[in-house]
């Protein structure tokens, strides 16, 4: 029989297609073998040496040989860094100007490598290079909130195969947003307390969906999991605002993110797949209601029809499935696949 589940925090509900289940394994991804990436490119902007075919580094971490990581603004922006912000209201109609930051951080020289298989003091620079452009972009009065984001793969939207990811500051916040917010009051003001710390505390004491959990982060697979293998990445202290994050929960962020992505890179076969930092917006830093996480997507299945017109979406992996799956997982003992 198919379950319905509900998502905790947005209220969103989510049809578990157990009838027409698929095993873990059989989502791996079936391809044309790829050959392997060359460590450099003559032609893409992000590696040592070409630095002149972007645009200049508002960030770069220096190494003994030329740099660790740089932040460079994005070539095609979506939105324009300079200039005031207007509104325009004509009846019904509202509208801004497309002011905004978007940058590129460049997460290795190295145009071959995948997160899953940078050194964990890299993985934490660059986490260290996301939370200070964060904390620099969120300061801009033009700016209502902060998305960091990266896509790795066709699938995942991605043109370009260096590693990297990206962040964008918008001048507004997203209903989506608003929303996961707002629900997270409602239950704080219900039942005095943070329904993601809850949820968490539920999920260590009932750990069928527990990928891992370290000190400081625990990665689970959400009981309401849209599509396969979503994966969310929870700090076990209460933060709002992934701006408040600490050195200590940075080094740990790192092995626990590298895991996860190493994970479903042996376990599915380097899966195209997003990840996105889910944060309190600028304005609600320091909430009582709300806990950022990150929520890691592998572009297995294709959002279709249903999805389109009913905004629930069809899961046919149980999220306990994956999880067992990812937990029996032992990354070390695979290598890069093309
Ligand atoms: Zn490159
Ligand atoms: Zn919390």
């Amino acid at each position: 029989m198919p379950e319905l589940r509900q998502n905790r925090f947005t209220k969103e509900w989510v049809i578990m297609a157990t009838e027409r289940a698929k095993r873990p394994e059989e989502l791996r991804v079936q391809r044309e073998a790829r050959p392997p990436l060359p460590q450099y490119s003559e032609t893409c902007p992000f590696c040592p040496g070409n630095e002149r075919l972007a645009p200049p580094a508002v960030l770069e971490i220096p190494s003994n040989e030329n740099w660790q990581v740089r932040v460079v603004p994005n070539k095609f922006p979506a939105l324009s860094r300079e200039g005031p912000l207007t509104r325009k209201i004509e009846r019904s109609r509202r509208s801004l100007n497309g002011i905004g930051i978007h940058d590129v951080i460049v997460e290795t020289p190295d145009h071959a490598l995948t997160t899953a298989f940078l050194p964990v003091e890299q993985v934490a620079e660059i986490l260290r290079c996301y939370r200070r452009r964060y904390t620099e972009v969120s300061a801009d009065p033009r700016i209502a909130h902060v998305t960091i984001f990266k896509n790795h793969g066709v699938a995942a939207g991605t043109s370009l195969e260096h590693p990297h990811a990206q962040l964008i500051g918008t001048p507004v916040i997203s209903s989506q947003v608003r929303n996961r917010v707002y629900e997270a009051l409602r239950h704080y003001d219900e039942f005095g307390e943070c329904i993601f710390c809850e949820a968490l505390i539920e999920d260590l004491e009932e750990p069928a969906r527990v990928v891992l959990a370290s000190e400081l982060f625990v990665a689970v697979e959400p009981f309401a999991s849209g599509s396969p293998f979503a994966t969310y990445i929870y700090p076990r202290r209460h933060m709002a605002s992934f701006g408040d994050i600490n050195p200590a929960e940075i080094i740990d962020l790192a092995a626990v993110l590298k895991s996860v992505l190493a994970k479903l890179y042996v376990g599915l076969q380097n899966p195209d797949f997003n990840y996105a930092i889910r944060t309190a917006p600028h304005e609600n830093a320091g909430v009582l209601y709300y806990h950022w996480y990150i929520s890691v997507i592998p572009r297995l299945t294709r959002v279709a029809g249903f999805e389109l017109g009913s905004g629930m979406f069809i899961n046919t992996v149980l999220p306990e499935a994956a999880a067992e799956f990812l937990r029996n997982i032992n990354p070390q003992g695979g290598g890069p696949v093309a």
